[in-house]
């Protein structure tokens, strides 16, 4: 289920661009009309975020979102998008009718970043607002789903490989979940890992994930594959709670894997109620041999005086900090202080999201050796992994960076 999503403008021609761009990540309505059409389309339909350009002939951008204000749910979030004029809409902000603007000319990151942030914040908003039994019907509907989902082999997991800049190899598969919903399509992981982590259910679908990665990789092992470790991804609720060391013991009797080819990947949040408990549970996971790792390092809570008291093998580097990259800038700096943080600290550093081979470059002069990313490869289908190798000839700048498009 994609985050829904109402675009406001005056000229088709653009409507039809952005939806094209936007498809991939959300369900796009466009409209190219005034207010009455506006109140009429936001009464039928709960959008994540309603985005209207501010000057358009015939209307008014600022009255359009005003009019969604008033008839859309109160968790939608409501954009203006201009050409910089930010006398009204200033004035806009103020009066609470618009919560933020998107200066003209915007590229495609930019616009998507504001997207996947409007929708993100729809998702904290709604559950802060419905926790567990009063989720909205839509949202209650698809966590009984999942519970019957994971009996129909609804869920499976996904590789992506990491790779050695200095070597090239495949080092380790971090594990993603997917799920085909024959209900719902293909529902993307923000969606039900958040909707799980909210309702529970997000125990009994990681205790799947780790049998299933752990007995995949013992099998590929004994199939001949060279030795690799593969990471399972795990919310700090889980880990906190305890059950986790009590089912990765378990697994790793019933699989034989040596326990320094498992590693569990966590993130750090504000969730974390009992700092103690956590620190307690990865001391736990370390003494059984496997290591953990520290998720999404550098993308906002996670802070440099917690990663020595959590006693952590592994930072991975978020994609943030990735895009960030270039020479000489304030991205290199803060990443060149990381890598030679981590070093003092004895910590392994993995960049993650990294689409250019100038940033593997840049990655590698840096000092941080393992990477991962689309560069690299897409996360692979169980059946691609044995077989996959990487083949660093004739590496071509494929990225989105070097792409990024001025949308009008
Ligand atoms: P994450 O753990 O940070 O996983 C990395 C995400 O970035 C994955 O998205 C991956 O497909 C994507 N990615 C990898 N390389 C690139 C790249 O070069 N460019 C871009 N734009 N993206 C890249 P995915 O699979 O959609 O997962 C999203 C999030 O859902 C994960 O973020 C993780 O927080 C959660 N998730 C996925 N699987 C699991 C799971 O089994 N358990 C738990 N608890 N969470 C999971
Ligand atoms: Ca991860
Ligand atoms: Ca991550």
């Amino acid at each position: 289920m994609k985050p829904e999503i109402l675009l406001v403008d005056d000229e088709p021609q653009i409507l039809e661009s952005l939806r094209r761009i936007l498809a991939a990540s959300f369900n796009v309505t466009i409209a190219c009309g005034g207010e009455a059409g506006i109140a009429a389309i936001c009464s039928g339909k709960k959008f994540a975020a309603v985005v209207s350009d501010m000057r358009m002939p015939g209307f008014n951008g600022v009255a359009v979102l005003e009019t969604a204000r008033c008839h859309a749910p109160e968790t939608v979030r409501i954009i203006l998008s201009g050409f910089a004029d930010y006398d009204s809409a200033a004035a806009a902000v103020n009066r609470g009718s618009v919560d933020q603007m998107l200066a003209k000319p915007a590229t495609r990151e930019e616009l998507l970043k504001v997207l996947n942030d409007a929708a993100e914040l729809n998702w904290q908003r709604i559950s802060e607002k419905s926790f567990r039994n009063r989720l909205p019907a839509d949202l209650g509907e698809m966590s009984a789903e999942m519970q019957v989902a994971l009996g129909r082999g609804e869920f499976s997991l996904v590789y992506q490989p990491q790779i050695h800049l200095g070597t090239r190899e495949i080092v380790g598969y971090e594990a993603l979940m997917r799920w085909s919903s024959s209900r719902y399509g293909n529902v993307a992981p923000s969606v039900f890992i958040r909707i799980a982590e909210l309702n529970g259910f997000i125990v009994p679908l990681t205790e799947w994930a780790l049998n299933e990665a752990a007995s995949r990789l013992a099998g590929w092992l004994d199939d001949g594959m060279a030795p690799v470790r593969v990471a399972v991804n795990v919310c700090p609720q889980h880990l906190q709670s305890g059950d986790l060391y009590r089912s990765v013991q378990a697994v790793l009797q019933a699989t034989t894997l040596p326990p320094e080819l498992l590693e569990i990947e966590v993130t750090e949040s504000e969730e974390i109620e009992s700092p103690t408990e956590f620190i307690h549970q990865i001391d736990l996971l370390n003494k059984l041999g496997v290591s953990v790792s520290l998720d999404d390092f550098g993308s906002g809570f996670c802070s440099l005086s917690h990663v020595e008291r959590f006693q952590v093998s592994k930072l991975k580097i978020d994609k943030s900090l990735v895009d960030g990259l270039r020479r000489g800038t304030n991205g290199a700096i803060i990443l060149e202080t990381m890598v030679s943080m981590a070093r003092r600290l004895g910590l392994k550093l993995v960049a993650e999201g990294v689409e250019t081979e100038a940033q593997a470059r840049m990655l590698a002069f840096l000092g941080c050796d393992i990477v991962q990313g689309y560069h690299f490869s897409k996360p692979l289908a169980v059946d691609d992994v044995p077989g996959f190798h990487y083949e660093p000839a004739g590496l071509q700048e494929t990225g989105t960076q070097g792409a990024a498009a001025s949308l009008h």
